[in-house]
């Protein structure tokens, strides 16, 4: 028998800008499609008119491109179960509460604003149910309907819950899992706009679109049997589950803005490359083999299981993802590395910076600093000294390491024939005259090379001394020597 096709979705309100336990989901669900040679869909939840945020839908698309989620049914892709944008769907919302009105397995409820608050207020005060509804209109005589029907009362479509019972479905991850119907309420499948809930929607949704799987964060859980009762009830076949792992700060409660940036693509312009928030992602609440750290893309494609996502849940450790951004930050060549962190060196460099700057030198300075750079953004800083003509320092930072100011002096003086005569200005041809000299001169390596490096860089911390001279090149590290030598002349006149 073959298997049915894998059909799953992500399926956001635009409500907010997506963070990482929004792309988390959306991630589990293109890598279990990938996976299984199946379809990802993106459907856009906007039924919340209230609530939707402006630029949001941009900003979920963009993330999802940013990281390389391609999707095959959705917004700009199009797809026979289209729209894929809810807002565009209300007819079949309203076509099928209607269906389950006629069925008995909803009803119109034409309690007011002010009732329901009064109800709420007596329940709560009398620590009465946990349900918000006390189902008044679930039994009204069809006069009675008509009567309020011909007040012009615009009903809101409530779903008939079973008073009694149980619902219990099976979670992928977690089991079977069971509620009791008597803590549902009987919940607003359409509202007097014209409008679905979350829930009808979603459900209607899920079986149009033919959702094989839905997998979603933790927080819906507890949706999902009124989700298997509306499938029940509507005579369809509900999809599988599968609940992921909720996401908590370090401190081990739930993930926050007080963890760190929230908006994913605020660690695209912290200068977190996409293939680290990837690999970072699918282990947060994934593991290969509980050890291995590094999976690239096509690894993790070919890996990835619902078996081995975890019940528990996920630490999100920003250092941990900083180390791996590092990691694949030394994995590009110096060309990518060029292009990826052109933005901020455009950005981080001084105005005087001539502009635009030259990709391949670019590419050689970011190879140098990149060693220690935990993000792109990291990689401009103090590193001015490769791009202006002449730098500029306290004079006496050349003599930190202890050095008489004419002994500075000569020893820079010295410097500079050699800095002439070696044949390539590269690292191995500089580090034998330049040791040599200091054991001529009885100082030692640190006290030279720390001089040199004040004297080419302007700083006392910067990447290997040779490979920034050679970066720098003959003429520019020959006049900055020259340079320092003389105003150490000048400072001992
Ligand atoms: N629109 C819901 C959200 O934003 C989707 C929940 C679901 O996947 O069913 O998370």
């Amino acid at each position: 028998m073959s298997q049915p096709e894998v059909r799953v979705r992500y399926a956001p309100s635009p409500t907010g800008y997506p963070h990482i336990g929004n792309i988390r989901t959306a991630l589990f669900n293109w890598l279990f499609a990938r996976h299984t040679g199946g379809r990802f869909i993106v459907r856009i939840e906007d039924t919340d008119q209230s609530r939707k945020v402006e630029g949001a839908v941009e900003q979920i698309l963009e993330s999802l491109r940013w990281l390389g989620l391609d999707w095959d049914e959705g917004p700009e892709a199009g797809g026979d179960c289209g729209p894929y944008f809810q807002s565009q769907r209300l007819d079949r919302y309203q076509r099928h509460a209607r269906r389950l009105v006629e069925s008995g397995h909803a009803y119109p409820c034409y309690c007011s604003a002010e009732r329901l608050a009064q109800m709420r207020a007596r329940m709560a005060e009398r620590k009465e149910s946990q349900r918000t509804y006390d189902r008044h209109c679930r039994d009204l005589g069809a006069e009675e309907r008509a009567r309020l029907e011909a007040q012009g009362t615009v009903p809101v479509i409530r779903f008939r819950v079973p008073e009694s019972g149980q619902t219990t479905f099976h979670d992928l991850i977690r089991g079977d899992i069971t509620f009791a119907n008597a803590e549902l309420d009987d919940l607003v499948l359409l509202k007097s706009d014209g409008y679905p809930t979350y829930h009808l929607a979603n459900i209607v949704d899920d079986h149009e679109m033919g959702i094989s799987h839905v997998m979603r964060a933790d927080e819906w859980l507890s949706s999902t049997p009124r989700h298997v009762l509306l499938y029940a009830a509507s005579g369809w076949t509900p999809p599988l589950y599968a609940h992921l792992p909720m996401i908590l700060g370090p401190d081990k409660s739930k993930l926050s803005k007080r963890h760190g940036a929230t908006a994913l693509l605020e660690y695209r312009d912290e200068g977190y490359l996409p293939e680290a928030i990837f690999n970072f992602l699918a282990l947060l609440g994934w593991s290969l083999d509980d050890k291995t750290d590094i999976i690239g893309r096509a690894d993790l494609i070919s890996s990835f299981s619902l078996e081995r996502i975890s019940r528990t849940a996920a630490v999100f450790d920003i250092k941990k993802l900083q180390w791996m951004n590092g990691f694949y930050i030394r994995q590009c060549s110096p060309g990518q590395l060029a292009q990826r962190a052109l933005p901020f060196f455009e950005r981080e460099l001084p105005a005087g910076v001539k502009r635009p700057l030259d990709l391949e030198y670019l590419g050689r300075v970011a190879a140098l600093l990149r060693e220690r750079a935990k993000t792109l953004r990291e990689l401009p800083a103090s590193s001015g000294y490769f791009f202006v003509d002449e730098v500029d320092y306290p004079v006496d930072l050349l003599l930190q390491g202890g050095l008489a100011v004419e002994r500075g002096r000569g020893l820079l003086q010295a410097c500079v024939p050699l800095l002439e005569a070696v044949p390539e200005f590269d690292a191995a041809s500089l580090e034998a005259p330049l040791r040599a000299l200091a054991e001529e001169s009885a100082v030692k390596t640190g006290e030279l090379f720390g001089l040199l490096r004040v004297a080419v860089t302007g700083r006392t911390a910067a990447p290997p001394l040779f490979e920034t001279m050679v970066v720098l090149g003959r003429e520019r590290c020959l006049g900055r020597v020259r340079l320092a030598a003389a105003r150490l002349a000048a400072a001992g006149a």
